[in-house]
C-alpha cells in the first residue's frame, strides 16, 4: 500500500464529527432516583423546598434563648421535649428550656441548643455552666440552599451525592439525557464465541467484547452484539436487526482492507461508504457510512487497531454527551530509543515506570492483544518523529 495517499488522523475525525453529529441532539427521560446513576441531567434542576426545610436542631440538648444565660452558671427549668417527626413545635417561654433532639424543629424563641454534654440534669431542671451565642447548633430553614436555587447544573454526571441532594429536596425522579445506543458487529469468517472450541484457522472474536465494554465504559448503551461471516446480506441482517433494537450507532470491526472478502466495503461502498487509509499505526484502514440512516464507523479487524480506533474516533464523543472525563493525558520520559514510522502518527503501548518514567510494551504489530492488555498508556509519536532518544519527552494518554 506504499503508494496508497495516507490520510492524516485529524481529517478522519473531522470526518467522524460531522457523521455523528446528530448524535449529539439528545432527547430526554425521567427516571426514578435509583436508577439514576451515572445519568446526565438533562437540565438545570432546581430544589423546589429549602435545605433543610425547617429550623432544626444540630444536637441534641436543650432548646434556650442565649438572653437567658447572659448570666451563669444558670438553672432553667424543662417544661417539656421536642422529638424528631414532632410537628409544630410551639414556642419558649423566657426562662426556661426544651429538651430536643438532633433534627428536630426548633420553637419559636429559641435561638441557641445547648447539647446535652454540656449539662447536668437534675429533675426537671438543667444547669448550664457557661453563656452561648444565638444561632449555636441550630440549622436555619435553607442554610444550606434555598427554596427555587440550583441544586445541580444541567450536564451534571449523577454520583450518589447527586442523587441524595435531590432525594433530599423532595424529588423522586430527575430529567436525564438519553444514552446513545450502541451496536457492535463483528465481521470475519474465521471468528467464533470466545470459550468455544477453535476449528482450524479459527479464532476466538476478540474486537466483539473489547469494543462493547468500551462503549459502556465510554458511557454509551450497548443495545446489540453480532458476529457476521464474511458474506454481505448477513451484514446487512445484523444491522437491520440492530437498528430494530434501537441501535444509533453502529460500529464494525473488520472486512474493510485490501483481501478478496471484505464484506463491510462489499455491503457499504456501494451506499457510498468513505474508505480511507490514514496515516497513523495502528489502524490505518478506516471507513464511515450511513445505512438506513445510521452512522456507521467500520475499524479495522486487528485487536489492537479497532480498540485504538475506537478510543481516537468515538469514544470522546460517547464521553463528552455521557459527563465522563477525558482520559490523562502526561508528558512522560522515554525510557530507551525508538524508531518511529516516518509519515505515520504512531501509537506504542507503553507502561508507566517510576516517576515519569515511560517503557514502551512489546512491538508496534496490532495484531498484540496480550501486549496491549500488559500496557497501561498510549505513547501518541507524531508523523514527522521518526527517531526518539531515550530521554526524549512524548506525549500519553492513560488507558
Ligand atoms: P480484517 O480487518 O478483517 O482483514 O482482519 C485483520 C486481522 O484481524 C485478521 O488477522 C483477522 O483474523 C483479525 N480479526 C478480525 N476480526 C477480529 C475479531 N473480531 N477478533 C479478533 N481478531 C480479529
Ligand atoms: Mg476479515
Amino acid at each position: 500500500m506504499a503508494h496508497v495517499q495516507r490520510t492524516p488522523v485529524a481529517e478522519h475525525m473531522a470526518r467522524v464529527d460531522v457523521l455523528l453529529a446528530p448524535l449529539r441532539v439528545r432527547g430526554s427521560e425521567e427516571v426514578p432516583l435509583i436508577a439514576a446513576l451515572h445519568r446526565v441531567t438533562a437540565g438545570e434542576i432546581v430544589s423546589p423546598i429549602a435545605l433543610p426545610p425547617f429550623r432544626n436542631s444540630q444536637m441534641d440538648g436543650f432548646a434556650v434563648r442565649a438572653t437567658d444565660l447572659a448570666v451563669t452558671p444558670v438553672t432553667l427549668p424543662v417544661v417539656r421535649e421536642i422529638a424528631a417527626a414532632a410537628g409544630e413545635p410551639g414556642e419558649l417561654a423566657p426562662g426556661t428550656a426544651i429538651r430536643i433532639m438532633t433534627g428536630a424543629p426548633v420553637p419559636a424563641g429559641a435561638d441557641a441548643v445547648v447539647p446535652i454534654e454540656d449539662t447536668s440534669v437534675e429533675g426537671d431542671t438543667v444547669t448550664i455552666a457557661r453563656g452561648r451565642t444565638a444561632g449555636e447548633y441550630v440549622r436555619e430553614a435553607g442554610s444550606d440552599l434555598a427554596a427555587g436555587d440550583r441544586l445541580l447544573p444541567a450536564g451534571t454526571r449523577l454520583a450518589s451525592r447527586h442523587l441524595a441532594a435531590l432525594a433530599a429536596a423532595g424529588l423522586a425522579t430527575v430529567d436525564v439525557r438519553t444514552v446513545v445506543r450502541v451496536a457492535v458487529i463483528s465481521t470475519g469468517s474465521e471468528l467464533v464465541v470466545p470459550g468455544e472450541p477453535l476449528g482450524p484457522g479459527q479464532i476466538p472474536d476478540a474486537n466483539g467484547i473489547a469494543l462493547a465494554t468500551a462503549v459502556r465504559a465510554a458511557g454509551g448503551e450497548l443495545v446489540a452484539q453480532g458476529r457476521v461471516h464474511d458474506e454481505p446480506a448477513t451484514l446487512a441482517a445484523a444491522f437491520d436487526q440492530a437498528i430494530g433494537n434501537g441501535a444509533e450507532l453502529l460500529l464494525t470491526s473488520g472486512g474493510i482492507s485490501m483481501g478478496d472478502h471484505e464484506v463491510v466495503r462489499q455491503l457499504l461502498e456501494p451506499l457510498g461508504a468513505h474508505v480511507d487509509v490514514l496515516a497513523m499505526q495502528p489502524g490505518g484502514p478506516q471507513a464511515l457510512a450511513t445505512y438506513r440512516d445510521i452512522p456507521v464507523v467500520c475499524f479495522p479487524g486487528n485487536p489492537v487497531s479497532s480498540q485504538l480506533s475506537f478510543e481516537l474516533f468515538v469514544a470522546p464523543l460517547l464521553r463528552e454527551l455521557a459527563g465522563l472525563p477525558t482520559p490523562r493525558r502526561a508528558t512522560l520520559v522515554l525510557e530507551e530509543a525508538l524508531r518511529s514510522v516516518p509519515g505515520r502518527r504512531q501509537f506504542l503501548r507503553g507502561r508507566r515506570l517510576d516517576g515519569d518514567r515511560v517503557a514502551t510494551v512489546s512491538g508496534s504489530g496490532s495484531h498484540l492483544v496480550a501486549a496491549l492488555a500488559a500496557s497501561d498508556l498510549i505513547i501518541d509519536v507524531p508523523e514527522d518523529v521518526i527517531d526518539l532518544a531515550a530521554g526524549d519527552s512524548v506525549e500519553t494518554w492513560e488507558l
